[in-house]
């Protein structure tokens, strides 16, 4: 048998990588957290923990020391730094697709240069770019986001053609921006595929999300879409992880739009939110993928064996788990953050049917 990797390093201390390190105990690998963060509920289900800043080499090479292996849970690591760990050890997913995930100009240029339909789009450089896309758009209203660093709808701003464009635009401070056509969608949906060394793919989804404050509330998963459009989400994702040659885990976020097409919005080059479900209603759960095949193991066949509804629980949402500890349907997953904040995720259940 082939060397597989039995300590995997983890870039990030969140509540991803706490799920994949327990994935991880599972199939008898150790996990090593490195983490800039205070609070790191991914540490206390590893082995080890580095706290550094993401361009300190000296702890990144103690940290490749360590282990046989680099992944990461969330796209905001510098890929300089990618690029630093890949001189000593190997990194899943590479420093390529992350680099396309971490700005959406790239990002969108090479899904469409991959025939992945988005929506209309242009890198906006002065106010009249803004207003160039108003009539070239014919639209009344479109989306300006910051091309890097946005989450949970943070960077974004909707504008109407009435509004006062000048103070909009000045009010991003000069940061790099794209306007995007507003997207007329009956859902939204997500794929999750993970590859292994040997180009083998597994999916799960299409799950269907809904978003509170720009924040994902639910996931729930079959989404209620036709069968030829769950059929389309799915080659199109697989389409794009054999595009970037993945090894191990990504997620396409996408639209289903009013005429019945499917289009991207955004790529992870990780495990996501919207695959928690998979834990529970799985055989083998998108984190134990990641695992698996970041480690050099094959990917595993996820069968579905119940319909399933992910419940984020954001901040004081977290107070309501006493309820759900009462459901024997439901499966209860808490993060073990120290502190409760509007807008954090503190822990999310899963409701099976
Ligand atoms: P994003 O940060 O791109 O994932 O956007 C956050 C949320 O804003 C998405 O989940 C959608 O609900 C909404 N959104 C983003 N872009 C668009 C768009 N072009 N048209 C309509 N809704 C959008």
């Amino acid at each position: 048998m082939e060397k597989t990797a039995k300590i995997l390093g983890i870039l990030g201390g969140g509540q991803l990588g706490r799920m994949s390190a327990l994935a991880a105990a599972r199939l008898g690998i150790k996990c090593v957290i490195f983490t800039d963060g205070e609070d790191h509920p991914a540490s206390e289900v590893s082995w080890k923990t580095i706290v550094a800043h993401y361009d300190d080499q000296k702890a990144l090479g103690q940290f490749a020391e360590l282990v046989d292996v680099v992944t990461y849970e969330f796209e905001n690591i510098p890929v300089e730094t990618i690029r630093y760990l890949q001189s000593k050890t190997s990194v899943f997913p590479d420093d390529k697709i992350l680099e396309i995930a971490q700005d959406r100009i790239t990002e969108k240029s090479f899904l469409n240069t991959i025939d992945i339909p988005t929506t209309r789009w242009k890198e906006i450089k002065t106010v009249s770019d803004i207003e160039g896309c108003f009539s070239e758009w014919n639209c009344e209203e479109l989306i300006i986001k910051t091309t890097r660093f946005g989450y949970d709808g943070k960077g974004q701003s909707k504008i109407n053609k009435t509004d006062n464009i000048n103070k909009i635009f000045t009010s991003f401070d000069g940061q790099n921006l794209i306007a995007e056509e507003i997207v007329n969608f009956t859902h939204e949906i997500s794929v999750i595929v993970a590859r292994d060394k040997d180009g083998k793919m597994e999916t799960y989804g299409p799950a269907h999300n809904v978003h509170e404050n720009h924040i994902l509330a639910t996931s729930s998963c079959p989404a209620p879409i036709s069968s030829p459009l769950k059929v389309r989400a799915t080659v199109l994702t697989e389409r794009l992880a054999k595009k970037v040659s993945l090894q191990g885990v990504l997620a396409l976020e996408m639209f289903v739009t009013k005429d019945g097409g499917i289009i991207a919005n955004e790529i992870a080059p990780r495990t996501h939110n919207s695959g928690h479900w998979t834990i529970d209603a799985c055989t083998v759960s998108q984190f134990e993928n990641h695992v698996r095949t970041v480690c050099g193991l094959p990917v595993g066949m996820p069968i579905q064996h119940s319909n399933v509804k992910m419940i984020n629980l954001i901040g004081n949402d977290i107070d309501n788990v006493g309820d759900y500890l009462k459901n024997y349907k439901a499966c209860v997953h808490l993060y073990g953050k120290s502190e409760t904040r509007e807008g954090r995720k503190m822990g999310h259940i899963t409701i099976l049917n």
